[in-house]
């Protein structure tokens, strides 16, 4: 079968495009696997590997570091009355789990907690269940996480501490939404300083247990709105003063915890629920400098936010601030989403799926399933799914821990902006900004770059000089010295890509007149930003340009549904016919047709390429999956990288890769997406990819000695051309991981 590259340069030009894509593959033709084709180019140049990093002695890292699999089965208020703790112990030993979670909670005590309102569960009748289940779990050696869940109490204990309870503008007590007996904690009270503490030593008194966990707190995608006492004295919600208080008292509670955990052994800690990706609550810079476990809540997709890449984005974000610390995700056996069964598996190849997202995107293997009525649950179908996994992963798990990502694109995740930025008035502020992060990674994805996320608070030049170009997707809210490292990294010979708003807000969230890279990136606002009402704007073709490379016979392209009004440059190559009229039609033509209004902004200092693009262009990307868009993100990401890379990965269809460096060599990890439900509801069925071409180059006397597919379970030929390596992965069901072992 001829590749993308050799059958367009064959074929393409005499065929109608979907005859000619049929031809490629009849069996599985999907709107990704259309966009894909459409999107021509030169296989790009290969830039050798990083020399490989120094082996590092196992036996200093601290034992969380060598967790590879986790297992929890969250334990429900009628388990002690219905499970069957051997089962249990027996099924998460046999499925290889080296840490399993058990509840002492906080909401319910699992074992007789002697702390004040720290209620027991009415089926426990004196019974220490937690202490049973972290015997059994001991028994086959299996670690222990004290589960905790400091986020709900009961009335007896807001009768004693009405101080301990969120509160809502007037002063009445926020519930819990689906059982309104429970209250909701405030994290700025003392129950975090009193109650948590209480339980956590008495846990140490009576137990060996390896770490501890807070389920519940932090919030996850969004800041707390409380108006209670001690919060009324706090800065006003949503502003970055308020952030600021948030993050303060996350991290003092985080080192206390860490503190009582560690009054029992030493290589104990505490971590906390985390999650949201780019959207977390908490500033993933400074905890990343905390945490020693990142707990990635993303559990299962959801219709409000339905990408497939939801876990493997996630993982991208632990990636960009755990600099090599232990990240697990927390992958739902049972059906997540706006419709939820916690107590039923959901689609087999959709946990598989998620599975196969934790592996390749770097975090350890989590499986999670709740509630075990009738001894070991009503529904077991997730078992043997999960058991056959972990086994799996088992035998190949020095190949399956990642030690370096080999990308050469940054993108950069501004969680102020996701956070905080006032989005354009017509937009919901929550879906604004994940429509632009999906926006940029479907694009990255289509166009099969390795990329990285970079935190906006990590811009330091020697953790960013490795990415030959960093991307800005509306990175709205930047501060003068972030901007200083921008203008670093580009003095050092990086590129950029920026859109939108990028830099329109200071790190207070305050406007600023002019854009803050303005001088880097040639550009001054000449108005305030202008949304669509009717027709969108376009862009005029004023000159040819890499960036315009593939497009024939029109002189406009799509622009994007907001714009922030630029003045003109010298020898634009795009400029902006502006929005108009789209119904009725008989007005649905330009009143203006040509202006000097740059519609891109593009500038080349010394080895740097810089270019701006003034609508929000990634997230017009996402609503439309419009080609021309995509095309134009394509060819301008070239355009800035010089059309290098340090992995090339070439074939049919629409799939994620991830590069890693590992102890025995590289890892390859394509997850394979193209499927009709690879963005509304679950995978049901696979929809498998035929051959796949990898190219890398390797550094200077590294040779190979073999290259294995992890999941076929084959050893396939490779081929070095001086020290290119080129081998074919035949196909890829699901997921398929190319094990490079190097001498
Ligand atoms: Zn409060």
């Amino acid at each position: 079968m001829p590749n993308r590259r050799s059958f367009l340069k064959t074929s393409a030009a005499s065929l109608p495009l979907v005859t000619a894509i049929q031809t490629v593959n009849p069996a599985a033709i999907s709107v990704e696997t259309i966009a894909d084709v459409a999107i021509s180019g030169q296989a790009p140049k290969l830039i050798p590997l990083p020399a490989r990093l120094a082996p590092v002695d196992p036996s200093t890292l601290p034992w969380q570091q060598k967790i590879r699999r986790v297992g929890q089965s969250n334990m429900t208020e009628h388990d002690p009355a219905v499970m069957n703790i051997e089962d249990w112990a027996d099924y998460w030993h046999s499925a290889g789990a080296d840490i399993v979670f058990i509840s002492v909670t906080g909401i319910l005590a699992f074992y007789p907690s002697k702390v004040q309102f720290h209620r027991h569960g009415k089926f426990l009748n004196g019974r220490d269940f937690f202490g049973e289940c972290v015997a059994a779990a001991r028994k086959r050696g299996m670690r222990v996480v004290a589960r905790m869940s400091p986020d709900l109490n009961w009335g007896d204990a807001l009768d004693a501490h009405p101080e301990w309870a969120m509160r809502d503008g007037d002063g009445s007590v926020l519930l819990s939404s689906e059982d309104s007996r429970l209250f909701r904690t405030c994290m700025f009270t003392n129950y975090m300083d009193d109650y948590v503490p209480a339980i956590m030593r008495e846990i140490n008194s009576l137990y060996e247990v390896d770490c501890f966990y807070t389920n519940g707190w932090p919030p996850i995608g969004s800041l707390p709105n409380c108006h209670c006492s001690v919060c009324s004295r706090l800065p006003p919600p949503n502003t970055t003063a308020y952030w600021r208080a948030f993050n303060d008292r996350v991290l003092q509670l985080w080192n206390k915890y860490d503190a009582i955990a560690k009054e029992k052994k030493p290589d104990s800690f505490y971590f906390a629920n985390l999650g949201g990706n780019v959207r977390c609550g908490p500033n993933l810079d400074r905890l990343g400098r905390t945490a020693v476990w990142f707990q990635a809540d993303n559990q299962g997709r959801s219709s409000d936010d339905p990408a497939i890449w939801g876990c493997s984005l996630q993982g991208r974000v632990c990636n960009a601030v755990m600099d090599g610390q232990f990240a697990a995700n927390v992958s739902a056996a049972y059906s997540t989403g706006t419709v939820r069964w916690r107590n039923a598996a959901k689609n087999p190849a959709e946990a598989k799926m998620w599975l196969n997202e934790t592996l390749a995107s770097g975090m350890a293997l989590y499986y999670h399933f709740i509630g075990s009525e009738a001894g070991f649950g009503e529904d077991r179908r997730w078992q043997k799914l999960g058991s056959d996994y972990f086994q799996w992963a088992r035998r190949h798990d020095a190949h399956l821990t990642p030690r370096r990502s080999l990308a050469n694109i940054g993108v950069i995740m501004g969680q102020s902006t996701q956070l905080l930025y006032p989005v354009p008035a017509a937009a919901h502020a929550h879906d604004y900004m994940r429509e632009t992060t999906h926006g940029i990674y479907a694009a990255l994805l289509n166009g099969r770059f390795a990329f990285d996320f970079v935190h906006e608070d990590r811009l330091d030049l020697e953790r960013i000089r490795k990415y030959r170009a960093l991307l800005l997707p509306n990175i709205a809210v930047l501060s003068e010295r972030q901007c200083q490292q921008i203008r670093d990294y580009v003095r050092f010979g990086g590129s950029i890509i920026a859109s939108f708003e990028t830099g329109l807000y200071d790190e207070n969230v305050q406007r600023r007149e002019e854009f803050a890279l303005g001088d880097l990136l040639g550009i001054s606002k000449a108005e305030d930003m202008i949304g669509t009402n009717g027709n969108a704007f376009y862009a005029r073709i004023e000159r040819s340009h890499p960036i315009l490379d593939g497009f024939s016979n029109t002189n406009w392209l799509p622009g994007a549904q907001n714009r922030v009004p630029v003045k003109s440059v010298p020898d634009p190559v795009l400029t902006v016919v502006p929005g108009f009229v789209q119904y009725p039609p008989e007005l649905a033509y330009p009143p203006v047709s040509h202006t000097q209004e740059p519609a891109v902004v593009l500038r080349e200092v010394a080895s740097s390429r810089l270019a701006y693009f003034p609508g929000d262009i990634e997230r017009t990307f996402w609503l439309t999956g419009h080609g021309d868009l995509l095309r134009l993100l394509h060819n301008t990401v070239r355009w800035v990288t010089q059309d290098q890379a340090l992995v090339h990965v070439d074939g049919d269809g629409f799939l994620e890769f991830f590069a890693w460096e590992t102890a025995p060599g590289y890892a390859i990890h394509l997850l394979n997406y193209t499927n009709p439900n690879a963005h509304h509801g679950w995978l049901s069925t696979v929809y498998p990819l035929g051959p796949q071409t990898v190219n890398m180059t390797l550094p200077s006397g590294v040779k190979v000695k073999a290259v294995d597919l992890l999941r076929s379970d084959r050893r396939i030929p490779f081929r070095l051309e001086g020290s290119v390596l080129h081998f074919t992965i035949p196909r890829v069901d699901d997921y398929e991981i190319a094990a490079v072992t190097v001498v």
